[in-house]
């Protein structure tokens, strides 16, 4: 049997991310191994997200970590170059614009109130400042707008998780190709974890990093995980219209868009009563031609000649309880750290929540970020730490 003092199952931006940060943290002198299935990373959530970054959420844990998100971000030369080489995210800052009707309008309020209180660069914007500043919009039926002024974008969320793997690497950090298909339990402690090619592996802690496999995978070791797996589409289209300053822009209903190369990008979540758990990887269609175009088409004019080029789908881990990650150790369980149900928001959080785990491996508790509100015991107790602001 082999062993190694830390263990991450799954191995993209978020597994990937708490292996960089253990491995350049001066207080730790263990071994690290990643354990991931694939290789190609072709399903993972990493790979298929829309890989944009806001500060403009409800819960302020949310927004602390999109703010160190967007620090690490614009320093990775300082955290993730190898030998000279920086990674290559092209990180683009070109905001979120939260547009609200009246009914949406007070929420918009509230959580600009949150959200200036701990530094968003952010301003609330009336339909005529709406108008004057992005031309191409349609105000109709707008009573407000939320507008990320710096901090926010988009990048290569592909790009960034490859950078944290490589420096992990190049600091000691093993990765091995392989599917964690059980978890030894002894009591409070997890023992041993086998794999798919029949071996096994004992460690001193575990971090499921797992994403969509995390539920499976606590399962495994006896916890229920309230996490589960919900598609989402994402359509490249083309557009004759020209839209200067093109922000992310997220409409009332909840459809979103934004700039991508020579097009731009769409997607909408379903609404909660129609999303259940799946795994297939297959588009659905019928959403950009049904709801999807109608929306884009009455916001922007020029976008009723919108023309889809490609589409893909991949899932949100989804936190059932409040579309907030669950992180940190269950109260059952010593040597098993949870960094689960990001829903839809885990990218822009892989920075903040590598440097947690690492805190948490290393000091048994957090040194930079106060993170304990995102903890196992709001499960436990079915109190809701709910973010609003999932898109
Ligand atoms: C369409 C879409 C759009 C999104 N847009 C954004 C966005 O704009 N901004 C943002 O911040 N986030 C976004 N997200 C969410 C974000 O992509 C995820 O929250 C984040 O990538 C989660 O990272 P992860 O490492 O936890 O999970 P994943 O990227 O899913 O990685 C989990 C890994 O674990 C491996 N694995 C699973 N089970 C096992 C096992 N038993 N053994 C070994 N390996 C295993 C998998 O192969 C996989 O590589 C989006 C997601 C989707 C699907």
């Amino acid at each position: 049997m082999q062993s190694t003092d830390v263990v991450i199952v799954g191995g993209a931006a978020i597994g990937s991310a708490a292996a960089y940060f253990l491995a350049a943290q001066l207080d730790f002198k263990g071994t690290v191994r990643v354990l991931e299935q694939d290789f190609s990373y072709a399903r993972s959530a990493t790979a298929l997200s829309a890989a944009s970054i806001r500060h403009q959420f409800s819960t302020p844990e949310n927004i602390r970590m999109s703010q160190f998100g967007t620090q690490f971000i614009r320093q990775i030369a300082d955290y993730l170059a190898v030998d000279g080489e920086v990674p290559e995210v092209g990180f683009h800052e070109g905001g979120y614009l939260f547009l609200a009707s009246e009914a949406g309008q007070g929420v918009l309020q509230a959580n600009h109130s949150v959200q200036r209180g701990l530094g968003v660069d952010v301003a609330l914007l009336t339909p005529a400042q709406l108008q004057a500043r992005f031309a191409w919009l349609s105000v109709q039926g707008l009573s407000a707008g939320s507008l990320g002024l710096s901090g926010e974008g988009w990048l290569d969320a592909y790009g960034l998780m490859q950078g944290f793997r490589r420096k992990a690497i190049s600091l000691g950090v093993r990765y091995q190709q392989a599917r964690v298909v059980g978890v030894q339990r002894q009591g409070r402690r997890v023992q041993q974890l086998s794999l798919d090619d029949g071996s096994t592996i004992s460690c001193g802690v575990v971090i499921n990093a797992a994403g969509t496999g995390a539920r499976a995978l606590a399962h495994s070791a006896g916890i229920a995980l309230p996490v589960q797996s919900r598609k989402r589409c994402v359509f490249y289209f083309t557009s004759p219209a020209q839209l200067p300053y093109c922000p992310l822009v997220i409409d009332p209903s909840g459809a979103y868009f934004r700039p991508e190369g020579p097009g731009f990008i769409c997607g909408i979540s379903p609404p909660e009563s129609d999303d259940p758990e799946c795994f297939d990887f297959e588009v659905q269609h019928s959403l950009f031609d049904e709801v999807l175009w109608p929306i884009l088409a009455a916001r922007v004019s020029g976008f009723e000649a919108a023309r889809v080029q490609r589409a893909w789908a991949g899932h949100y881990d989804v936190n059932t309880l409040d579309h907030n990650v669950i992180l940190g150790a269950h109260p059952d369980i010593d040597n098993l750290l949870f960094a689960n149900g990001f829903s839809g928001h885990g990218m822009q959080q892989s920075p903040a929540v590598g440097r947690a785990l690492a805190e948490l491996v290393v000091y048994g508790g957090y040194r930079t970020l106060d993170l304990s509100a995102l903890g196992w015991q709001r499960v436990m107790d079915r109190r809701p730490l709910l973010e609003v602001n999932v898109v």
